[in-house]
């Protein structure tokens, strides 16, 4: 078995934000030298998730209005009283900070229209994702 463990830092732009990161985990996974496995994006960050999804300039704006939506900054939160972001944790808690995907013929098995996402919830700021490989 191979293992391969490295790390992405992102350097994010607006509080709430995608970025596509799946050029960058498809060469870590490449050169991990794994045929059949998986690859575990997780990221180090609890104002942060990790998702995947189509990258289309709508629907991103379209995933950053329901995060908004859903997890309204300044609605009483008790976090608020000592962080002012509980906003931000709430989402990471709910999207969640991980994905796992498949490893097959050596490369990432992903639907067409499926990329991968830092979404910054807190931003900006600098991040860190772990991108650990694990296979044959
Ligand atoms: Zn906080």
């Amino acid at each position: 078995m191979k293992t391969s463990l490295k790390e992405i830092t992102i350097s994010t732009k607006s509080r709430i934000q995608l970025i596509d990161i799946t050029g960058q985990v498809e060469e870590l996974v490449r050169n991990a030298g794994v045929t059949n496995g998986i690859c575990l994006i997780f990221s180090l960050h609890s104002t942060t998730a990790v998702v995947i999804n189509e990258n289309e300039k709508g629907l991103l704006s379209d995933i950053v209005r329901k995060v908004s939506e859903e997890f309204p900054k300044g609605a009483g939160w008790s976090h608020d009283r000592i962080d002012d972001n509980a906003d931000a944790h709430l989402a990471s808690t709910f999207i969640g900070s991980s994905r796992a995907l498949p490893i097959i013929g050596g490369g990432l098995m992903r639907g067409t229209w499926q990329s991968i996402f830092l979404l910054e919830l807190d931003g900006p700021r600098t991040r860190t994702l772990i991108v650990e490989v694990i296979g044959e």
